[in-house]
């Protein structure tokens, strides 16, 4: 698959004060002969962390280690992971919330100090063995940054929070994607596909795919907004572009709660989802769309959210 993912920070559109922050410390740190500090980059899912922790390495002329949360699941696969990163090197943990406790604290020594402390053997002949580690830079990226214990969270040096695109900008992600794939495009196609992307560029660039397939299937070979608004009707994305969770939070409010307002807690119950979820992925783009409110009584439709959602639900 082509990759279409910016290699540089001059490439990366949008979120112009973590952009301009990043260049002054990555400056700095070249400047110090130091790696950069600790970075934890938050928001939604599809606006650039992992996209951002790569550019971050390249433009830090350092190489990079991957890995999720999720499969740290003993400090062994921590100290593992740890040794295999480079000097000044760059250690990228996607989901840093979902690093088991236990694992957790093993981060704090090597974020700190650089080195980790192993217990090898059980019981009355256990040792520790400290592990020293080169200098290197962990970049975390979190959706829930509620869930970040604070002590870790104290860690990061460079807190970046990433938000959504407006659709000047998503369209701009787009020109950029349609050149990659050789794609030929009219402006205004382009438009039609970003405002439907939930301010997210990887959403914006899998509907330009998914638009791109229905240009190849008519034989067509450049997408004119016409062709885009079909393709996108056709694919069953509204006006907005919310995606089915997204309706499906809108449709309970206004059917089982009559619009509101309806406290989290039960709201959580009644879509079998949970709360952080939906404080820290779902509601910020409604609510960035004027499509509900936070009241200290709940959430509510508002005018703008119940016209929306009569329109889907008849
Ligand atoms: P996240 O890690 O936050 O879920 P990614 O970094 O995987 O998001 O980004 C999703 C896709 O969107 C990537 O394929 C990338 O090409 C594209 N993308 C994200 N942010 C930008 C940006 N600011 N400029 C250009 N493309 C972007």
């Amino acid at each position: 698959m082509t990759d279409i993912r910016p290699k540089k920070l001059e490439d990366f559109v949008g979120q112009r004060h973590i952009v301009d922050n990043l260049k002054v410390f990555i400056d700095a740190a070249k400047k110090r002969d130091e790696p950069l500090e600790h970075v934890l980059l938050i928001g939604p899912p599809g606006l650039g962390k992992t996209t951002l922790a790569n550019i971050i390495a390249n433009e830090m002329g350092s190489g990079i280690k991957s890995t999720v949360g999720p499969s740290l699941e003993r400090p062994a696969d921590l100290a593992g992971i740890l040794t295999s990163v480079p000097p000044k090197g760059v250690l990228f943990i996607d989901e840093i919330h979902r690093i088991p406790k236990a694992v957790e604290e093993y981060l704090y020594t090597a974020m700190e100090d650089f080195y980790i402390d192993i217990v090898v053997d059980k019981g009355p002949g256990a040792k520790t063995l400290r592990l020293h580690l080169p200098k290197f830079t962990l970049i975390g990226a979190t959706t829930r940054m509620g869930l970040l214990s604070k002590p870790l969270l104290s860690r990061f040096g460079i807190v970046l929070r990433l938000d959504y695109y407006s659709p000047e900008e998503l369209v701009e992600i787009l020109k950029r994607s349609a050149n990659i794939l050789n794609v030929e495009f009219e402006s205004e196609a382009l438009f039609e596909i970003a405002r439907r992307s939930r301010g997210t560029p990887r959403v914006a660039n899998n509907l330009l795919r998914r638009v791109r397939d229905f240009l190849v299937a008519k034989g067509k070979d450049v997408i004119t907004k016409d062709m885009a608004i079909n393709a996108l009707k056709k694919m069953g994305i509204d006006d907005l572009g919310l995606n089915e969770e997204d309706k499906r939070y809108l449709k309970i409010i206004y059917t089982k709660f009559r619009g509101g307002p309806v406290g989290l807690k039960t709201l959580a119950a009644a879509l079998s989802e949970d709360e952080g979820t939906i404080e820290e992925v779902i509601e910020p783009y409604l609510l960035r769309m004027g499509l509900i409110e936070r009241t200290p009584r709940g959430r509510i439709l508002t005018l703008k959210g119940i016209e929306h959602i009569t329109n889907v639900v008849n």
